[in-house]
């Protein structure tokens, strides 16, 4: 990881970026290419109960190993697939190959509940999500409650559909997420109605847990959780600290670099009974008592 993709990433970042069609259509081609000539890869970071001290789950982080510049990270190039619209394909592609990855853990007997997939608000929108998470589904043998969807909170301004569509997924057996939670502008009337399984505290709500403020806006964020009666995952967790903090006010789960960075599938396979044991003994050690 860490290899930038120099030359557009000060634009990817901007809006200016959707009026900047050079750039925009050599990166869409160049991300077809990608797609086609298989250089996006899956990276997967785990997710721990605080309760169970096991781990849940991983979340699938899609990375880009360019032939020039080498590995690239999603921020530099996710705004422009959306803008573009390759996002389309990139996005059936993720939700395919996290699938077959689920399908062989499942098979394998590997231990976790879900695989959580990301999903834009683009393909969130488009209209044939359901036809490719079902062939997904039913071609790869997965079953769709190992399937999680993590969703930015920026579809709950949507509308009637958008609560359409979330009690659809969850009919057919998907857990769902909201992602980035408490960076978009959710209503609480909205989200009391919002048919979903759990939030995901957006990660600067944990870097900066040692500020008065920080610290009430997150514990707002866990007891809202709590009255939703709907688990709560923190991202971003970088220390033991922040454990701590998290595991006092009772948030379910957590992910973050400091119990694993996203890993291959055969890394993780690989550093799984090490990463347990070292989040047995980090939550241990935060030794709790409320
Ligand atoms: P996200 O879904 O909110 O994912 C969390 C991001 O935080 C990931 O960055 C992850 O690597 C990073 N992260 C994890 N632990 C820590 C930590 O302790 N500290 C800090 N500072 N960061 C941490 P990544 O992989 O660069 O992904 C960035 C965003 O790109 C994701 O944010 C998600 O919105 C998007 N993305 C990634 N993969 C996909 C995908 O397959 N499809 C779509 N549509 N979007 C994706
Ligand atoms: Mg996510
Ligand atoms: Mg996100
Ligand atoms: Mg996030």
């Amino acid at each position: 990881e860490g290899h930038l993709l120099h030359v557009i990433s000060p634009l990817s970042h901007t809006p200016a970026l959707s009026g900047n069609y050079p750039v925009l259509r050599k990166l869409a081609l160049e991300l077809r290419t990608a797609i086609a000539e298989h250089q996006l890869e899956l990276y997967y970071q785990p997710k721990i109960s605080l309760q169970s001290r096991q781990i849940t789950g991983f979340e699938a982080l899609i990375r880009w190993n360019h032939p020039i510049r080498g590995l690239v990270g999603p921020m530099d190039f996710i705004p422009a697939a959306e803008a573009s619209g390759v996002i389309i394909q990139l996005g059936e592609w993720v939700i395919r190959e996290a699938c077959r990855q689920a399908a062989r853990w499942q098979q394998a007997e590997f231990p976790f509940k879900r695989l959580a997939i990301n999903i834009s608000l683009i393909q969130f929108e488009q209209s044939n999500l359901m036809d490719i998470l079902e062939s997904s589904i039913s071609e790869t043998g997965v079953h769709p409650e190992r399937i999680e969807l993590e969703i930015t909170e920026s579809v709950m301004q949507s509308s009637e559909r958008t609560i359409e569509v979330l009690h659809r997924l969850r009919a057919m057996g998907f857990y769902v997420t909201i992602d980035d939670f408490g960076t978009g502008y959710s209503s609480l009337s909205y989200l009391k109605r919002m048919p979903i399984d759990a939030i995901k505290m957006d990660k600067i709500f944990i870097s900066d847990l040692g500020s008065q403020k920080d610290a009430d806006i997150a514990v707002s964020i866990i007891s809202l959780a709590k009255s939703l009666q709907i688990r709560l995952i923190a991202e971003g967790v970088e220390t033991p600290e922040q454990i701590t903090f998290l595991h006092k006010y009772l948030c379910e789960e957590v992910q973050g670099y400091l119990i694993s960075r996203p890993l291959r599938a055969d890394e993780m396979e690989r550093a799984y009974d090490s990463i347990c044991q070292w989040a047995y003994s980090l939550i241990g050690s935060s030794s709790l008592t409320v």
